[in-house]
């Protein structure tokens, strides 16, 4: 019995070993090379040839004996490496900064970080470091954890009114005594490189530009540069946070994509799943979405960051990749996205996590101030000559 039969147009990459598949009868079709997942064929071990009936049709497969783990074996999905992409916009942004500094203006990141919390410093320092990587100038602001809202109102207007501030970040979580709404809504828009202001969400609902929330904008970057169609396909966006979900499903709907979004009170969740060709996680739950709920060949973005730390959990979600086991036992914890990690074996196209859609939400955050930048400092002839990512 072969499941999992799909023409495929040439020899898969490893860690397929398959010397190829040849119809038989009746002759409907050539069918040159195909991918079969164990345990399906458990004879996988050995070189040779085997003989299959499906669906009607007679079919030899030839292939080389292999020595790769179970895992490895069965993996189908096409890695949408986060990284990668992040190392292609940097490339383009960096052209972009050359023109804009020809031009006289160099694009500046201004970040608010209230307090000591040492995951905050931890986001403010890589966000910082990305700046200089790109030439971007950058400043760091630090009140303390005691500040009030209106203390925080102060700093963000001096920003607002500082030519040389292209971009506005207020870390994220402000401290409890503070009005987050107030602060967020008083960066002045066209600074908004977290596109959190209500006026760059409702350009965005009404289809105007406008600057995009980072990880949203990340996650099609990786749908457009992995080549996953978007047009009248169907795509779940499973949660509806203002900073994720909703600006993302959004952005798919302009994609011409049909978009289903998913909650917590979303009735048969799987099956709502089980019908998307796109799938986008962004719950904060580890591991819920099943890899029997993903439509065999779907794209699936997940946007989910969950730390596990309890080893029983590691072992049961991990039990099929070793070496990310074995990385969880050196560190004593491991980051899982919202996806079941076995996914890979039914996706066609996945975004690991870590090194998906994590080193986006940055590579974004350096798009929007350079965007900023343009559109606020520079002459219509630089503005011409734009990163395809920016020019988003
Ligand atoms: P959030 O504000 O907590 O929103 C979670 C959403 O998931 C809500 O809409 C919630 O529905 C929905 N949800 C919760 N349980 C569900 C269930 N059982 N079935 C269906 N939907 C459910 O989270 P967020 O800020 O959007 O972040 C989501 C995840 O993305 C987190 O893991 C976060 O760490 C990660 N993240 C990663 C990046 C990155 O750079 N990689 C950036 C941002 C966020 P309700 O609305 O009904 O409550």
């Amino acid at each position: 019995m072969v499941t999992n039969f799909r023409p495929h147009p040439k020899p898969p990459p490893a860690p397929w070993r398959y010397r190829g598949s040849r119809l038989e009868s009746p002759p409907r079709c050539t069918l040159t090379w195909s991918r079969i997942r164990r345990p399906a064929v458990p004879e996988l071990h050995e070189a040779g040839s085997t003989r299959h009936q499906s669906q009607g049709m007679f079919f030899s497969v030839c292939y080389d004996s292999v020595s790769l783990h179970e895992s490895e074996r069965s993996m189908t999905a096409r890695i949408l490496d986060g990284l990668k992409i992040r190392d292609e916009i940097f490339a383009e942004l960096k052209d972009e900064v050359r023109l804009l500094a020809a031009a006289g203006v160099r694009p500046g990141l201004a970040a608010v970080l209230v307090g000591e919390n040492p995951a905050s410093q931890l986001y403010v320092k890589s966000k910082i470091a990305a700046c200089e990587q790109l030439g971007l100038s950058s400043g760091l602001l630090t009140p303390p954890e005691s500040a009030t809202t209106r203390e925080l109102l102060a700093v963000v207007d001096d920003l607002n009114h500082d030519n040389n501030v292209d971009g506005i970040l207020v870390q994220l979580p402000l401290p409890p005594q503070v009005d987050t709404k107030r602060i967020l809504e008083a960066v002045d828009p066209s600074k908004d490189v977290d596109g959190f202001h209500p006026v760059n969400l409702g350009r965005l609902a009404s289809g105007r530009p406008g600057l995009v929330a980072c990880t949203p904008a990340g996650c099609m970057e990786i749908l457009r540069r992995g080549n996953v169609p978007m047009e009248g396909a169907n795509a779940v966006v499973l949660g509806r946070s203002d900073i994720v979900g909703k600006p993302l499903a959004l952005l798919l709907m302009h994609a011409n994509a049909t978009v289903t979004i998913c909650h917590s009170k979303t009735r048969d969740l799987p099956e709502v799943v089980r019908r998307g060709d796109i799938v986008v996680a962004a719950m904060g739950k580890p591991a819920f979405v099943e890899a029997d709920w993903i439509k065999p060949g779907a794209a699936v973005i997940d946007v989910g960051t969950n730390t596990i730390k309890d080893p029983t959990e590691a072992e049961r979600l991990l039990r099929n990749f070793p070496a990310r086991l074995e990385k969880f036992r050196a560190k004593g914890s491991v980051l899982v996205g919202d996806v079941h990690p076995a996914a890979v074996n039914t996706a066609g196209a996945l975004t690991p996590v870590p090194g998906g859609v994590g080193p986006m939400t940055i590579t974004m955050l350096m798009s929007n101030t350079v965007k900023a930048a343009r559109l606020r400092r520079a002459s219509p002839a630089v503005s011409t000559s734009q990163s395809t990512a920016s020019a988003r």
